[in-house]
């Protein structure tokens, strides 16, 4: 097993006493995969590609069969049937190896604390402090052991905390045949942070007849429901003459832009809006007198109200073109992703099939509605059900970003639970 290079205590403990799964997640989180949306190569990053290698090593220490890293970098592995499972549908389990490029990740010096309750002094000057005044959700980790960065990376726990999960489970299942579960394939895929994760999943390949990520989120969290998703990329033409001799005669992009955007709900923005609120969200916007391009995005929940917004947004393009004659404004609206809820609703089971798993494991589920997307909705969308389940770290994509040990074992045992509960399901569909 790979071992953490620059371990760091902060608290008088030793090393050897954390749990293998904590150990193996510092091992991992140690080695910087940012993707990069600048790339167009897969993997975005030939760090990637090395970390794979590195994963399919210890796939098959831990006793995985049939493990592979294609081109694109995507690692697939096999845990083969517990004898007498061998006809049940096959359970696929997903976690992505890439970490965010939001923030950075050169050097990962995770470290390991107690956390009492007191301010967590990340960085030596004391600059990067985590705190339950400035982090209310720390609140539930008191007297916990954190896994944190020192202050200038991110963590990466998002989504590490995930493939150690699943690294751990075929170790795990390896060491303790007896332990009754379906033929279970594990996937660790490239990208998901820059929108690319299941690109390269071949799914007849990947053989599974359903599946769970393990992604983000608290303990206890189940998602089964994410955002309907659309962009709109919204041209406006002008005619542009010298301002001096213009009256009657010019017709400014720049203005009609602005009433595009000042005719938008201002009360159904991201900054206005929570739970399952949808919105509208214009993105970016650039141009001149002659020519202005905006871009939107649009999020709904709900079927009907998501396609009643992209209407809106051709409605007003057309009310434009009344005024400013037909031509002016062109609207191009792609739909992006889709609520997995209605892609999972024939497959009933293996949504219970989660849900007893996160209550065998003794944990509180919360099933709260994602205001984003999900690899797994995108894998639902293809026929795939996937709905995801928590790994435990908290504050993505930022220098705060920690994993609570507990969490990290939460998220563990309600994989060993699927597993068990694998061996139990008989048909997805119901
Ligand atoms: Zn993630």
């Amino acid at each position: 097993m790979l071992q953490p290079q620059r371990p760091v205590r902060m608290d008088s403990g030793r090393f050897e006493d954390l749990p293998r799964i904590a150990r193996r997640f510092l091992a991992y989180a140690e080695m910087d995969t940012a993707s990069d949306p600048s790339s167009g190569a897969s993997p975005s990053t030939r760090r990637q590609l090395a970390f794979a290698q590195i994963l399919a090593i210890e796939l098959r220490e831990a006793g995985a069969e049939d493990v592979r890293v294609s081109n694109a970098g995507v690692v697939t592995a096999t845990i083969p049937a517990s004898p007498g499972a061998e006809d049940r549908p096959v359970m696929g389990l997903l976690a992505h190896m890439d970490t965010s490029p939001e923030a950075p990740s050169d050097r990962i010096l995770p470290r390991v604390a107690d956390f009492t309750g007191e301010p967590l002094r990340l960085d030596e000057a004391g600059e990067r402090v985590l705190s339950i005044e400035t982090h209310p959700e720390l609140a539930r980790h008191q007297g916990e052991r954190l896994i944190v960065t020192d202050g200038r990376t991110l963590l990466g726990a998002d989504d590490k905390a995930g493939v150690a999960v699943l690294v751990e489970l075929a170790a795990h299942l390896a060491d303790r045949p007896e332990t009754p579960h379906a033929k279970i394939r594990l996937a660790f895929t490239p990208d998901e942070e820059i929108g690319r994760g299941t690109d390269h999943l071949p799914l007849e390949e990947f053989g599974a007849d359903y599946a769970y990520t393990f992604d983000g989120g608290e303990v206890g969290e189940l998602e089964t429901e994410n955002f309907h998703a659309a962009e709109a990329r919204i041209v406006f033409r002008g005619v542009n003459t010298h301002p001096g001799a213009a009256k009657g005669r010019m017709k400014n992009a720049l203005r009609m832009a602005g009433d595009f955007i000042g005719s938008l709900p201002k009360k159904e923005s991201p900054e206005e809006t929570e739970g399952r609120d949808g919105f509208y969200h214009p993105t970016r916007i650039e141009g001149s007198v002659a020519e202005a391009r905006l871009e939107l995005i649009i999020r709904d929940f709900d079927r009907p109200s998501f396609e009643a917004r992209k209407r809106a947004v051709m409605a007003l393009a057309e009310a434009l073109n009344a005024v400013h004659g037909e031509g002016s404004v062109t609207a191009d609206v792609r739909d992006q992703y889709a609520n997995m809820k209605e892609g999972l609703e024939a497959f009933g089971p293996v949504v219970e099939l989660a849900r007893e798993a996160l209550r065998r494991a003794g944990l509180e589920l919360r099933e709260p509605p994602v205001r984003g997307g999900t690899d797994g909705a995108m894998l639902t969308a293809k026929g795939l059900p996937t709905p995801n389940l928590f790994a435990g770290g908290l504050y993505f994509h930022s220098v705060f970003e920690c994993l609570p040990i507990p969490s990290l074992e939460a998220a563990f045992a309600a994989a060993l639970e699927l597993a068990r509960g694998s061996a139990e399901l008989k048909a997805v569909r119901g």
